[in-house]
């Protein structure tokens, strides 16, 4: 059996990787346009800093990626994030966000009464929800996040709490993404419960029970609904499963039969700059409900890569530029591609400026995944093009969807999915003249506030493994729907609109010893209303007319690093279970 798979970003790996164990006899290749395999996730070491580009961590209760990361043997580099107020900043002023809410919804009265970001009529409008009725949804039993909340809580809650906390997640218009899509657990707390005050009460007293309260809380600075979803686990299952998963590993180090070259992996922790850092800060054992690696997320990457079996092929540089069902078969047309992108646009960039001193840093990627393939090896490849399979599965974003099947309307909504910019300027200050108030783990920016600057993390607080202990590391997000400077300015004005903005936001003046930018253009899929059905209609055009054709990653079921590795692990199980 022959089997494509097009995308070597995590979720593609991941699917080679268990695919190629579970089903060895079978003939596995991997196509990466990018000449490095990784796709969004990607992990410079900057001196002793290491500095993510893209995502920064993920979400630990969804526990497909730490099933993985212990499969890989880098369990023990897990470290969770220091947890720590977070606030808001408002036209002026910074507020910390009320205690005792979940996702920015009350469930506690007195942290609520007392809070300094909600006005007295805002307070009361949001209390009146006690008294309405389910919003009425669409036929699909959609809406958007912003309508349903706006409905419940009020414009004033919308502006400075639901919007600052649920827009940032997915980076685009609150008041065009979906519910259904990506809270539904909202949908079944307010049609339980009549509205959303008295169900997230009911549900916060039902988690105290259950022993969650403590991620209920988490979840207003983190960004995830406990329990929302599938897949998702309360703290006691979650650290259960955790003590399981690392027992797992170190058993399978000891006798390891199952052929996997997992946990012989030369990444478990050897490296100085690994072992130092997870001596000198956090374990997984801590309380935040993020995950990271002390190597970052790349070394996941590294790993994977390393640990593929022999009969999975990894080939970088190349561009999949068309995929054509004929005659029961897939055949694959294969360009050799020098492009550094993930599918969408993506590049980071050093800035210097007067007062930012790029000589210093020695940004080599040493953790890297570039796993490149070499130049003969591509010509062999292409040589044989168009390659043909009987099963391929793609792994990309939702726009690379152009480039196949076009003449099949059954792929447009796919192609037409929008996808929101942003970008992350990383900096470092020297901590002895720092003169900034560093409160927290950071703060999030309102909307309406005249700023492209949508958030800021303080990482050397969140995230202490990534930083040397005399600097403070700040990564700002920028860009929000309605404004294009993104897109738009070159990467030095970007880098000093985001220092001179963050600087007037948390009132400091020090100036950063280096600045970097990573732009990433139309990167991050928008799950607007409707996504549910047009995916669902989607699946049933394919499972119709394509065979053995496997659709999986950010287009579909969850944007989030977990959700792309659980749609691999469940595509293999399927096919592994298929007679
Ligand atoms: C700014 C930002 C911040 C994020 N933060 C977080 C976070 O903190 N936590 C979290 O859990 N998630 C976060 N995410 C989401 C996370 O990055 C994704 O869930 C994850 O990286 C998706 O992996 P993937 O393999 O599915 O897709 P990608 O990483 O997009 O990989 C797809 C791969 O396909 C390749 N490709 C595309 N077209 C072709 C082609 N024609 N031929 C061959 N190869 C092709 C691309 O080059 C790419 O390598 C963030 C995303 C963004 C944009």
């Amino acid at each position: 059996m022959n089997v494509t798979i097009v995308g070597g970003g995590l979720t593609g790996l991941t699917a080679a990787y268990y695919l190629g164990h579970a089903k060895p006899e079978w003939n596995i290749t991997l196509y990466e346009q990018a000449p490095r395999f990784g796709g969004k996730i990607q992990t410079q070491r900057v001196d002793d800093f290491v500095v993510e580009l893209g995502p920064d961590s993920y979400l630990g209760r969804k526990t497909e990626m730490t099933d993985l990361v212990h499969d890989l043997g880098l369990g023990d580099t897990l470290v969770s994030n220091e947890t720590g107020q977070a606030f808001v900043y408002d036209e002026g002023s910074i507020h910390p966000i009320p205690g005792g809410s979940i996702m920015g919804i009350p469930t506690e009265m007195m942290p609520f009464v007392k809070a300094t970001l909600i006005s007295w009529s805002g307070k009361l409008r949001a209390g009146l929800d006690y008294f309405k009725k389910p919003y009425e949804l669409d036929e699909n039993g959609d809406v958007s996040i912003g309508h349903f909340f706006q409905y419940h809580l009020g414009q004033e809650m919308m502006d400075k709490l639901i919007e600052p906390l649920l827009a940032g997640i997915y980076g685009g218009d609150i008041y065009k993404i979906s519910l259904l899509s990506t809270f539904p657990h909202f949908i079944q707390v307010e049609q339980k419960y009549g509205n959303m005050v008295k169900g997230m009460m009911a549900a916060k007293m039902g988690h105290s029970k259950a022993g969650v309260s403590k991620a209920a809380k988490g979840a207003v600075a983190e960004g995830d609904v406990p329990r929302a979803g599938k897949g998702i686990m309360t703290d006691r299952q979650f650290e259960n499963h955790e003590a399981k998963s690392s027992q797992t590993a170190s058993t399978n180090t000891s006798s390891n039969t199952s052929g996997h070259a997992t946990n012989t992996s030369p990444h478990r922790q050897t490296s100085k700059v690994q072992a130092d850092m997870a001596s000198r800060k956090g374990t997984a054992a801590q309380s935040g409900m993020f995950r990271q690696l002390t190597g970052g997320l790349e070394s996941v990457i590294t790993a994977i890569v390393d640990a593929m079996p022999s009969n999975v092929h990894l080939y970088t540089g190349t561009l999949v530029s068309n995929i054509r069902y004929v005659e029961g078969m897939y055949a694959i047309d294969v360009e050799n591609s020098g492009n550094d992108t993930c599918g969408c646009q993506s590049n980071a960039n050093s800035i210097k400026t007067s007062s930012i001193n790029t000589d210093s840093i020695n940004a080599d990627n040493k953790g890297g995944a570039s796993g490149a393939t070499t130049d003969s090896a591509i010509e062999v490849l292409l040589d044989k093009a168009p390659a043909m399979a009987d099963h391929v599965i793609i792994a990309t974003p939702p726009a690379t969807y152009t480039q196949w099947f076009k003449d099949d309307p059954g792929f447009d909504f796919l192609r037409s999915m929008e996808q929101s910019s942003c970008a992350i300027a990383i900096m470092a200050f020297d901590k002895s003249t720092f003169d900034g108030d560093l409160k927290g783990s950071g703060l999030l920016i309102t909307r309406k506030t005249d700023t492209p600057l949508t958030a800021c993390t303080i990482l050397n607080q969140k995230w202490p493994q990534t930083t040397p202990d005399d600097k403070v590391v700040l990564r700002v997000f920028i860009g929000k729907p309605g404004n294009d400077v993104v897109e738009q300015y070159s990467d030095e004005e970007l880098s000093e609109l985001a220092v001179e903005e963050i600087q007037h936001i948390m009132r400091f003046s020090a100036k950063p010893e280096w600045v970097r930018i990573n732009r990433l253009i139309h990167c991050m899929p928008q799950y607007n209303v409707g996504h549910r059905a047009g995916i669902k209609a989607v699946r049933e055009h394919v499972a119709e007319n394509y065979p053995n054709l496997h659709l999986i990653g950010t287009p579909f079921d969850g944007i989030g690093i977990p959700d792309g590795v659980k749609q691999a692990k469940e595509l293999v199980q399927m096919l592994v279970n298929e007679k």
